[in-house]
């Protein structure tokens, strides 16, 4: 008798056995019933050849319509076959294989298999597979009498058709299964039994039951997955950490008595929920997402303080040196005299801020290392830098990690153990890219949310407008002029482009142009509409000081002696620059940008109180997806609006970011974003199990799943890295 541990080879045999484990990994009986059908074809309802696309490898069912052999000029022949399902045509080619005619009659339906083409304007597929069903006679006879014929994700090697046999073969040996779900579960959700399931996954008697039977294999992903999150975070709850609280009088005191502004609501309310997670004598895990622009860092730098107060250090992990270089300026000056201790004028309370980069100097490198080491640094700043071994804390207290979907779970975990071997640190993830909740666990680990939702009061509001360069050159020549305006108005402007150079060898689509490059249109605006001002440019090819030289002198603003009026750049500046006097942006082949890059962009305007403008430039045709992008960005200022719309355009495997937990993998069926529901009542029943039995002892079954999970999850890591 076969069960789920069987090896696969012992059912189907050694080479099929061997193709199912080089095409898909499937090495038991249970990875075979986990490979589940991709669609369904119902028979008799063909599918609709019209909707195929160029290079997609399909199978359809479908009837043959005319079989020609036509001779080729250089003395071959050639076999053309047309399908067809009664909606749309297809052409099947042959090179030299004239007995085919005897397969391929007219009137013969089959399923066929291949990659679409397109030859003579038409679409084809070159010698593809097919498998014919029986005779027409035949067709009402046992062998095709179900009504679902599944149809499995395939390649070339291995056809729907053998996958689907080896399931058959399976099926047909296997006895009961033990169900890894806990039996409260399936009764409290109503859910059909494991066997069963897999029955009607690859066997559907029904829609109804087909439908069912999802939803049951579905909870098995989502409470594995769960489980392992539950899992995780028990761990980490164990651990001890330092309780962090402010001194009375302390620095933290010191630097809101001399904050310029009142925290908005939300900042307060934050700002109340970090510190009290603070004192608790377990690790805080806290995701704050915001706008850009909704003043996270304010948030940051306050739970930063709050350590060092209470005589830890504080880390902040950036993903770029930009960006740490910009967390570094804007912090020390927020904290003016509080960031200088031990200098003339310093304040009693003050603690040391310092920068830790890739590109420092030698000495100065070894003196921030030093100023860590010791624990005269209380606030330390950087990049992945901050990462390497030789980087040794005397007393971390709290991680800061600014747009978390930068770095990968590892990055993080190698911080954290910076805290020591017998105790964790708390931690603050920030992220600008609003994500749906369910998507935020599941990428995050279990990390707890806060949201800022309001902007500081005072804001503009960037208007966003797009501008057609092919159909309306008027309007960039006009983009220009404006540019200039703005200049003569005492204002500052970002140019962003795609890419930094041209790629002439680079083979571009039919109707596909190269993209506007740094190197060729920063020349071209400096002869020409914007001769007038003071221009710079900034790329990621560039060294950390330069750009760091860039980036100061556009800080230090227009009356500035060497400062910058317009800043053209790639998007180094993507994230978190702030300069507030920056009030206008021309993004340069805009579409080249998906929608969160765009919004994020378009956040380094309207910082201050001047009004920001934003002008997608772009020569996407009309109707084109692009566009229509373009105009959505252009439409709203709702990152969490252009989110949804994000999501909807991608696949949920770029949303988690190839750096995140290797667990999506294995969610086959259960989607982060459309199942919501059923991942939060697993997350529910999760929490309840791990709770009682950590270990799962009194579940088995549950607890192979999880390793398995955990397994896979750790293979894509190996594999990866
Ligand atoms: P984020 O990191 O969320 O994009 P920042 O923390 O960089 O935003 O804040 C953007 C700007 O707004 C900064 O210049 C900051 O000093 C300022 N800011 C933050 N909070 C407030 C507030 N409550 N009122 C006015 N300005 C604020
Ligand atoms: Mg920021």
């Amino acid at each position: 008798m076969t069960d789920l541990s069987t090896p696969i080879t012992t059912v189907v045999g050694a080479k099929t056995g061997a193709l199912l484990k080089s095409e898909f990994e499937i090495e038991s009986v249970e990875d075979l019933l986990r490979h589940y059908p991709r669609r369904y074809e119902q028979r008799g309802a063909l599918t609709d050849l019209g909707s195929l696309e160029i290079g997609d490898h399909v199978t359809v069912q479908a009837q043959v319509k005319s079989f020609k052999n036509l001779k080729n000029a250089k003395g071959g022949t050639r076999q053309e076959v047309v399908i067809s399902d009664g909606t749309g045509s297809l052409a099947l080619m042959f090179f030299n294989q004239h007995w085919r005619e005897k397969d391929l009659a007219p009137g013969r339906q089959g399923l066929f298999a291949g990659q679409v083409s397109v030859f003579n304007n038409k679409r084809q597929l070159t010698h593809p597979e097919y498998e014919l069903l029986a005779d027409f006679t035949e067709v009402n006879a046992d062998d095709y009498a179900e009504a679902f014929l599944p149809v499995y994700p395939a390649t070339k090697k291995l056809q729907t058709w053998t996958i689907e046999r080896s399931v058959d073969l399976v099926l047909a040996g296997l006895g009961e299964v033990e169900d890894s779900l806990p039996v409260e579960i399936r009764k409290s959700q109503n859910l059909m039994d494991l066997t069963i399931a897999l029955r009607e996954i690859h066997k559907p008697s029904s829609l109804e039951s087909l439908d069912a039977s999802r939803l049951r294999l579905k909870w098995d992903e989502a409470l594995a997955l769960q489980v392992v999150l539950a899992i995780q975070r028990h761990e980490e709850e164990a651990w001890p950490a330092i309780s962090r609280s402010e001194k009375p009088d302390g620095l933290l005191a010191a630097f809101d008595a001399r904050l310029p502004f009142t925290l908005t609501k939300g900042q307060q309310d934050v700002a109340k929920t970090i510190a009290q997670e603070m004192t608790a004598g377990h690790p805080m895990h806290r995701l704050l997402q915001g706008e850009v622009g909704s003043g996270k860092t304010v948030v940051a730098v306050r739970a930063m303080l709050t350590v060092v107060d209470s005589g830890g250090q504080a880390a902040l992990l950036a993903p770029t040196e930009v960006l740490a270089a910009q967390h570094f300026r804007a912090i020390t000056n927020l904290l003016g005299p509080l960031a200088q201790r031990g200098r003339l004028g310093a304040h009693d309370e003050g603690t040391g801020v310092t920068l830790l980069t890739g590109s420092m100097t030698t000495a100065a490198r070894r003196q921030a290392l030093l100023d860590i080491t010791s624990g005269q640094a209380g606030i330390v700043i950087g990049t992945h830098a901050l990462l390497e071994e030789r980087v040794d804390f005397f007393d971390l207290g709290l991680v800061v990690i600014d747009e978390q979907h930068r770095f990968g779970v590892e990055q993080r975990a190698t911080l954290v153990a910076k805290a020591g071997s017998d105790r964790r640190p708390h931690v603050l993830v920030m992220t600008a890219t609003p994500i749906p909740r369910t998507v935020a666990m599941t990428a995050f680990g279990a990390l707890d949310i806060s949201t800022l939702s309001e902007l500081p009061a005072g804001r503009s509001p960037i208007t966003t407008h797009v501008i057609l360069a092919t159909e309306q050159p008027s309007h960039l020549t006009r983009a220009w002029e404006r540019v200039v305006e703005e200049v003569a108005a005492g204002h500052q402007v970002y140019v962003v482009v795609p890419r930094i150079a041209s790629q002439e060898d680079k083979e571009l689509a039919p109707g596909q142009r190269q993209a506007i490059a740094l190197e060729d249109l920063a020349p071209q605006l400096i002869s020409g509409p914007l001769s007038g001002v003071r221009v710079d440019v900034m790329h990621g090819q560039m060294s950390g000081a330069d750009k760091d030289d860039v980036m100061q002198r556009f800080a230090n603003g227009p009356a500035h002696s060497d400062g910058i009026d317009v800043l053209i750049s790639t998007t180094v500046i993507e994230v978190g620059v702030d300069v507030a006097n920056a009030t206008m942006m021309v993004i340069m082949d805009a579409d080249r940008f998906g929608i969160s890059s765009l919004h994020q962009l378009r956040g380094r305007v309207g910082r201050g109180s001047a009004p920001g403008l934003c002008l997608l430039v772009t020569e996407a045709p009309p109707f084109s997806p692009a566009r229509e992008r373009l105009a959505a960005v252009a439409s709203t200022n709702d990152g969490f609006e252009l989110a949804a719309l994000d999501l909807e355009q991608r696949r949920e495997g770029d949303v988690l970011g190839r750096n995140q937990s290797g667990a999506r993998s294995s969610l086959k069926l259960v989607s982060i974003l459309r199942d919501e529901e059923i991942l939060e009542q697993a997350r529910i029943a999760a929490v309840a199990i791990v709770s009682r039995d950590p270990e799962l002892v009194t579940q088995p079954a549950l607890a192979r799943a999880v390793q398995s999970l955990i397994d896979q999850a750790r293979a894509e890591f190996v594999k990866k890295s």
